[in-house]
C-alpha cells in the first residue's frame, strides 16, 4: 500500500537560472518534509527542460549547468529514507528541451508535416511542449536513461514517468510501423487507434524493462490513456495517479470526483494529486487556501485514495516553509485520520457509465456527479467492462451508445433485478436507429424535428442565452414531487419517444408555439408553452426510467433545478432505501465506506463550498460548520458502536424497525469521518 502523505516536488529550471542547489541541506531537506508529516516525496532526476540532476556518466552534457550539487538527487534520496521517507524518482517522457533540440528527427510529426506541441509559434515560443516520439530512437535513449537511474539508484522506491501520451504522429518511424500493423495512416482515428496500442506496447516494454533491474518499485506513466473504456495498459502500472488539480483545468471541482469514482474500482492503490498552488503546475511563489487544500486531502480520503501535494521545489534546493507549514497543517490532520481509510472501499447504490468511453464529448457525467452528490448518494463511475450486478441502480446518462453486446449485458442486469434510469441518446443502438434496450418501454417516434440543413435538433444547447429548440415538462405525480405541475422549461428539445407497451408517461413533453428561427420569434428567449401535449417527457417501465431530456448535460450546462428534482424523484422510485439519507444542504458531500478488516463503516461527511469568485477558478476561502446533522443510514450489519474520528467521540444512536441506523453529528467542521463497528 502506497503512503497517505505525499508529496510532488517539482523541478523544471531553466539553465538561465543560476546556482542550483546552493543552500541545499540534505537534512534540512528531509527534516522539513518530516515536520510536515510527508511520508513520501518524489523528486527529479530529469525534467522537462532536459536537464538532470544526478552524476549521470551517459549523458553527463545533461546535467543542469548550474547545479553545485551532482549529488542532488542522491542527497534527498539518502537523507529522505533516513527518516522513513519514501522517495520515487521522476521523469520526463515526451517532453524533453534539450533532447528536443539535439534530436529534431525524433519529434511526433503532425499530419501537416509540423512538429507536434501544446503550442503553436514553434520555434518562438517559451516553453517545452515538443512531444518526442517513442517510436524514434529516443526510446533505446530513454531505456539506457532508466537502466542508468536504476542502476545508480539501486534502492529506487519507485518511478514516476510523466507525459505519456497517445499522440497522433506521423514521423517516418510511425508510418512504417503502421503500415506494417495494417492501419490506414492517412485516417486521423486510425492514427490514434495506434497511437493508444503503441503506448501500450512502450510502457509494458517499460515496465519489464524496469523489472530487470528493480523487482518491486512502484511504476507509474503519467496518463497513458486510462480512463473509462481504456483499461490497457493497466498491467504496466502498479497503481493508479490521477492529475486533477482541482484549480488547473475547466471541469475545476469535478475533476477528483470523476477520476476517483472511476479509478478506485479497477484494483490499482490510487493517488490524487492536488497542488500547494493557488492555479497550476509551476505557479511558483503561490499557495493554496487552506480550506481549500483541505477540502481536496480530505476528498480524497473519502473516496479511498492516498493524497498528494504538488510542490516545485526552489533553485536554491530551499523547501518554501510557508508551503510546508500549509502541508504540514493539512497533512497532520490526515496522519489522525488515516487508520480509517487504510484499505477502505466504498459502499455504493448507484453506477453511473461515462460517456468518456465513446468520446462524444458529452459531460453528462458532471451533470449526473453533482446532482447524485448533492442529493448524497452513493455511486461509482463505470465503463462498459464494469461488473453491473454489484450496483442497485445503473444511470445511462444522455449519450450511452448501446452495441448489441451492451445491450445484452444490461438487458440481463435489468432481468435480474437492476434498475435503470436512461435519458435522451444513451440506450440507442449505435447507428441511433433504434432503441436497443427493450426494458426502457420506449420507441423512437418518427420524422423527429430538423433544422433548416435537415439536421436533428434534439438535445442541442446553443450558447448560454439561446434556447431556439426549447420545449416544456409539466412534471406530475411522483417525479413531480416537490415542483409545480405547470410547464417548465427545459433548454433543449427533447427526442421524439413515445411509450410502448406497459409503460407509463410520468410526465409530457409540452411543446412551443414554434421553435425561434428567422421565420417565427419571440421575446429574447424561447417561444412560450402552446399548451399542445408533444411527445413522451418521462416513461417508466417497471424498473426503468427514461427521460427523454439530455437531463444530465442540461444539469451541468444551467444547473436546472426541476431536472435535478426530477432525477432525484426518480431516484426515489427506483431506490427507495439508499445507503444515505441526511438532512443537511445540497453543499453537503457524503461517501460511505468499509473496512472490512476493522468489521467496521465509516461515513465521511464533507463541507466545503467552491464558489466562481473569480472569471476562471474557483476557490475555498472559507469553513462554514453545520449543525445537528442527521444520518440515516442502511449498513450492511448490525452496529455496536458509533464515534466521531479521530476524535473519540461517541455518538448514541437509534435502529429503526425498518433496519436504519440514526445518528446525529452535532456539529460539523470541514471534514468529519462517523464511525459504525460493527
Ligand atoms: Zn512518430
Amino acid at each position: 500500500m502506497l503512503p497517505f502523505r505525499q508529496i510532488h516536488l517539482d523541478f523544471h529550471i531553466h539553465e538561465a537560472i543560476p546556482g542550483l542547489a546552493r543552500n541545499f541541506n540534505p537534512h534540512e531537506f528531509a527534516a522539513t518534509l518530516e515536520r510536515a508529516s510527508v511520508n513520501s516525496v518524489t523528486c527529479f532526476a530529469r525534467c522537462h527542460h532536459g536537464w538532470m540532476y544526478y552524476a549521470s556518466q551517459q549523458h553527463p552534457d545533461r546535467i543542469h549547468p548550474n547545479l553545485q550539487d551532482h549529488d542532488l538527487l542522491k542527497k534527498q534520496i539518502e537523507a529522505c529514507h533516513a527518516r522513513g521517507i519514501r522517495v520515487p524518482i521522476y521523469t520526463t517522457v515526451q517532453w524533453d528541451h534539450q533532447t528536443a533540440q539535439q534530436h529534431p528527427e525524433w519529434v511526433a510529426v503532425a499530419a501537416d508535416g509540423a512538429p507536434v506541441s501544446m503550442a503553436e509559434s514553434m520555434p518562438y515560443e517559451a516553453g517545452f511542449y515538443r512531444f518526442l516520439c517513442l517510436n524514434s530512437p529516443y526510446r533505446d535513449w530513454l531505456k539506457a536513461h532508466v537502466r542508468e537511474l536504476l542502476e545508480v539508484f539501486p534502492v529506487t522506491d519507485g518511478l514516476f514517468f510523466d507525459i505519456v501520451w497517445g499522440i497522433d504522429c506521423s514521423c517516418r518511424f510511425c508510418r512504417a510501423k503502421m503500415r506494417e500493423g495494417g492501419f490506414d495512416a492517412r485516417r486521423k482515428e486510425q492514427r490514434l487507434a495506434y497511437a493508444r496500442q503503441m503506448i501500450e506496447e512502450f510502457t509494458r516494454e517499460m515496465t519489464a524493462h524496469v523489472r530487470e533491474f528493480n523487482a518491486d518499485c512502484s511504476i507509474y506513466y503519467n496518463s497513458a490513456n486510462i480512463g473509462p473504456g481504456r483499461r490497457e495498459p493497466l498491467d504496466a502500472f502498479t497503481h493508479l495517479e490521477f492529475d486533477a488539480l482541482p484549480s488547473d483545468s475547466q471541469n475545476g471541482y469535478m475533476n477528483f470526483p470523476r477520476q476517483a469514482r472511476f479509478e478506485r474500482n479497477l484494483g490499482k492503490d490510487c493517488v490524487g494529486m492536488t497542488g500547494k498552488f493557488h492555479r497550476g503546475w509551476g505557479d511558483i511563489h503561490s499557495f493554496k487556501n487552506r480550506a481549500a487544500l483541505e477540502y481536496d486531502c480530505f476528498q480524497l480520503l473519502a473516496f479511498n485514495c492516498k493524497c498528494l501535494i504538488g510542490d516545485q521545489l526552489d533553485p536554491s534546493g530551499l523547501l518554501d516553509s510557508t508551503t510546508y507549514d500549509l502541508v504540514g497543517a493539512v497533512y497532520s490532520q490526515v496522519a489522525a485520520k488515516e487508520a480509517w481509510c487504510e484499505g477502505a472501499r466504498a459502499l455504493v447504490d448507484i453506477g453511473l457509465l461515462s460517456p468518456a468511453e465513446w468520446r462524444t464529448g458529452s459531460r453528462a457525467d458532471v451533470g449526473a456527479t453533482r446532482v447524485l452528490q448533492e442529493a448524497g448518494h452513493q455511486f461509482d463511475i463505470l465503463d462498459s467492462q464494469s461488473d453491473f450486478s454489484l450496483y442497485k441502480v445503473l444511470i445511462l446518462p444522455d449519450r450511452i451508445p448501446v452495441s448489441p453486446g451492451l445491450a445484452d449485458k444490461i438487458e440481463s442486469y435489468v432481468a435480474n433485478g437492476g434498475k435503470l434510469l436512461a435519458s435522451f441518446e444513451a440506450g440507442l443502438n449505435e447507428a441511433k436507429t433504434e432503441f436497443a434496450l427493450p426494458s426502457l418501454g420506449v420507441t423512437l417516434r418518427d420524422n423527429p424535428v430538423v433544422d433548416e440543413s435537415g439536421e436533428l435538433v434534439r438535445g442541442r444547447i446553443i450558447g448560454w442565452k439561446q434556447a431556439h429548440y426549447a420545449d416544456f415538462i409539466r412534471p406530475e405525480g411522483e417525479i413531480g414531487k416537490g415542483l409545480p405541475s405547470t410547464e417548465h422549461v427545459m433548454y433543449t428539445k427533447a427526442l421524439e419517444a413515445d411509450a410502448t407497451g406497459e409503460a407509463q408517461v410520468l410526465a409530457p413533453i409540452i411543446l412551443p408555439y414554434f421553435y425561434r428561427t428567422e421565420a417565427a420569434f419571440s421575446s429574447h428567449m424561447h417561444a412560450p408553452s402552446s399548451g399542445e401535449i408533444g411527445s413522451a417527457g418521462v416513461v417508466q417501465n417497471g424498473n426503468s426510467i427514461y427521460f427523454a431530456h439530455a437531463i444530465f448535460e442540461l444539469i451541468d450546462h444551467f444547473a436546472l433545478p426541476w431536472a435535478k428534482k426530477m432525477v432525484v424523484n426518480a431516484l426515489e422510485l427506483l431506490l427507495p432505501e439508499p445507503i444515505l439519507r441526511h438532512n443537511g444542504p445540497s453543499t453537503l458531500q457524503t461517501t460511505v465506506n468499509l473496512q472490512p478488516q476493522h468489521d467496521r463503516a465509516i461515513v465521511h461527511l464533507l463541507h466545503y463550498i467552491p464558489e466562481a469568485r473569480a472569471q476562471y477558478l474557483s476557490v475555498i476561502e472559507d469553513v462554514i460548520p453545520l449543525f445537528n446533522v442527521k444520518l440515516s443510514l442502511l449498513l450492511p450489519k448490525p452496529i455496536k458502536t458509533a464515534t466521531l474520528q479521530p476524535q473519540g467521540q461517541p455518538l448514541s444512536f437509534e435502529v429503526d424497525p425498518d433496519g436504519r441506523t440514526q445518528v446525529e453529528v452535532p456539529r460539523l467542521d470541514g471534514h468529519q469521518m462517523v464511525v459504525f463497528e460493527f
